[in-house]
């Protein structure tokens, strides 16, 4: 079955497998058997999990004859950074409505959008930006150009089906490496990287490995809302039979800090913790809140102590230096 998404049309934006390496000091630490997926280390502008979902985007966009990508995302966003960047790698223009929490300032992703000249729209209202996407789209359309829109995250079917092929490769590693994995952990936030690696390991036949996912900032009711959908839609879409119920998924959402964005002491000193005992960076706005969350669950044994585990690093190093003054307060 999973023959289908293999063989499903992608534009190539880095070579995977990424790596995925043991995290000795960090896991021993811990008290479990770590290891960490890569996925911020690929050739395409500082990589992250949205390059995944762009190679099944960017694919479609080009088959439909599309000549400019539209987006959105935060003014930090690591999606707008990789959209902007995949569109450049296939040719293509690149629009991006973004809206708070983030600086403007030249740093970070808003300085590599601006460097890969992604035209930005900013505005101030979050709930107005779909509208203002999909008002730019007939504008452009109207002046002949053939646009074609990204929702926020890449969170569509094809955005899924990164993270469908990426269930197989963590299984493969994880073989190659002598461990059979009893937890994946990541951060979630639309929910296609988490819908993605459920809908993989069921078509594989391991749901007995547990995806957990850690918020950074919705409600586990919406994302578990949000993840049957994602699942039962990219499982239509292939045309399986494959549906998932809110059983399939595990998400905490009591390690967001705050909320989107926020990012507080506890998220600081755990970029500095993980830095400074594996030489592995994280960012402020998913991954640290990712791996406080795995460190908690590993202290309350909701993660039994010596499970196998497997963290994937989901990207967003640059979000540091656009809060670097935040992260500063800290260090
Ligand atoms: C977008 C993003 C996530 C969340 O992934 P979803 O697929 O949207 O749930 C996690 N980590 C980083 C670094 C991201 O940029």
């Amino acid at each position: 079955m999973l023959w289908k998404v293999l063989s499903y049309p992608r534009f190539r934006l880095t070579t995977l497998p990424t790596p995925m390496e043991r995290a000795q000091r960090l896991g021993s630490e811990l008290g479990v058997n770590l290891y960490i997926k890569r996925d911020d280390v690929m050739e395409l502008c500082f990589g992250g999990n949205k390059v995944r979902k762009l190679e099944f985007i960017v694919a479609d966009a080009l088959s439909k004859g599309a000549d400019v990508l539209i987006t959105r995302g935060a003014t930090h966003s690591n999606h707008v950074r990789l959209t902007a960047a995949a569109a450049r790698r296939a040719g293509l223009e690149v629009y991006a409505v973004v809206t708070p929490p983030g600086s403007l300032a030249l740093q970070g992703n808003i300085l590599l959008d601006r460097l890969l000249g992604a035209k930005l729209v900013p505005v101030e209202k979050v709930e107005e930006a779909d509208e203002v996407m999909l008002r730019l789209s007939e504008k452009l359309r109207a002046e002949g150009r053939r646009p074609y829109v990204i929702p926020a995250g890449g969170a569509s079917e094809l955005g899924v089906l990164g993270y469908t092929l990426a269930a197989l490769e963590v299984l493969q590693q994880s073989l190659d490496l002598g461990f059979k994995p009893d937890y994946v952990v990541h951060a979630t936030g639309t929910g296609a990287t988490q819908a993605g690696l459920v809908l993989g390991l069921k078509l594989l036949g391991a749901s007995h490995v547990k995806v957990v996912g850690i918020s950074n900032g919705r409600s586990r009711g919406e994302m578990l809302s949000r993840l049957v959908r994602l699942v039962n839609s990219t499982s239509e879409l292939l045309g399986l039979e494959v549906r998932a119920s809110e059983d399939d998924f595990t998400v905490y959402d009591e390690y967001s800090f705050g909320g989107y964005g926020v990012i507080t002491k506890e998220v600081v000193k755990t970029i500095k913790y993980v830095a400074e005992v594996e030489g592995v960076l994280l960012d402020p706005v998913y991954t640290a809140k990712a791996f406080y969350g795995l460190s908690d669950l590993v202290h309350r044994g909701v993660i039994p102590r010596g499970s196998n585990v497997v963290f994937i690093h989901t990207g967003g190093t640059p979000i540091n230096f656009q809060y670097a003054a935040e992260l500063g307060r800290y260090l």
